[in-house]
């Protein structure tokens, strides 16, 4: 490692202001520590905002469950909230990395890192979520712009994301198992209204797949998916699987999804 500051606030106006001078916001830890002993990053002023209490917990409001930016996985995944009000949600953070990281990690440093493999940014485009920050509120649409890119400004925090409450949803994910990441992750919510359906682990950052939208949103079955064109030139192959067996692996996952949602 190497000489850094680390500040401790206990609100989020003094969290705003050092972020706003430059300081870099600090969660759990799991992938920014890392990264910094691994020279990827060299922050000079860390905000620790785990003293933060107005960032953490759960609220069901309404139609929607509201979740704080430093929330952790194992307790979104513990919550009887989200078990009752949006399982999927609950079982997809059972299924993050292991104990430590779900103990460590949170919604907010997840969403905001935006790793193309992670598993919260599917939940938080097909639920077509609204990501809150200390600014102003931003659609999942518009808050994923690719690897490791969002819409967050310099010094902008997320202090909660909104989850609407959908009829049925369930993530599938076939897991990379070194990482532990998604090799390929699919959210499928079906909202009432029509049918969301996003992917993780493609390649270039979580996006949605309009053919399996529109499929879903006829007949809410696995066998609705089978006729719907996946294009292997939509995603990236690595040393962990091709880019041909991503797009194979997208009809399995949306298949095994629907069936999951479906009960
Ligand atoms: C071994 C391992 C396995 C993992 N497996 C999975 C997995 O299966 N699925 C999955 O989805 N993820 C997985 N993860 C990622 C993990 O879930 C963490 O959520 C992720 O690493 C972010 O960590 P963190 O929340 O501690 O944020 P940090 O590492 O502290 O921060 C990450 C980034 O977000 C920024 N940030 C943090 N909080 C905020 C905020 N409130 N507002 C604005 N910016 C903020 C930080 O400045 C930093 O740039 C894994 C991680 C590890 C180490």
């Amino acid at each position: 490692m190497y000489a850094f500051t680390l500040e401790q606030p206990k609100t989020l106006a003094d969290a705003k202001r050092l972020t706003t001078g430059g300081a870099q916001a600090l969660a759990g830890g799991q992938t920014l520590i890392a990264s910094m002993k691994q020279r990827l990053l060299r922050p000079e002023n860390l905000v620790d905002l785990g003293g933060i209490d107005a960032l953490r917990g759960i609220q069901v409001d309404g139609k929607q469950v509201v979740i704080g930016a430093m929330t952790t996985h194992a307790n979104v995944a513990g919550s009887a909230e989200v078990r009752k009000h949006l399982p999927a949600l609950a079982s997809l953070a059972e299924g993050i990395g292991d104990r430590q990281v779900r103990a460590m990690g949170t919604m907010g440093g997840s969403v905001a890192n935006n790793d193309p493999a992670a598993c919260y940014p599917s939940a938080v485009l097909a639920l077509g979520a609204t990501v809150v920050t200390d600014r102003r509120e931003i659609a999942a649409d518009a808050f994923f712009q690719g690897l490791y890119t969002t819409a967050l400004e310099p010094g902008e925090l997320i202090t909660s994301i909104r989850f609407p409450i959908p009829t049925k949803a369930a993530y599938a994910k076939f897991r990379q198992p070194a990482s532990r990441f998604a090799m390929l992750g699919v959210f499928v919510a079906h909202t009432g209204s029509g049918v969301r359906v996003a992917i993780t682990g493609g390649g270039n950052g979580v996006c949605r797949h309009a053919g399996l939208e529109a499929a879903l949103s006829k007949s809410f079955t696995p066998e609705a998916v089978a006729g719907v064109a996946i294009d292997a030139a939509d995603f990236s192959g690595d040393l962990h699987a091709s880019a041909a067996y991503r797009a194979h692996l997208v009809k399995v996952q949306t298949q095994a999804a629907v069936r999951q949602a479906n009960g």
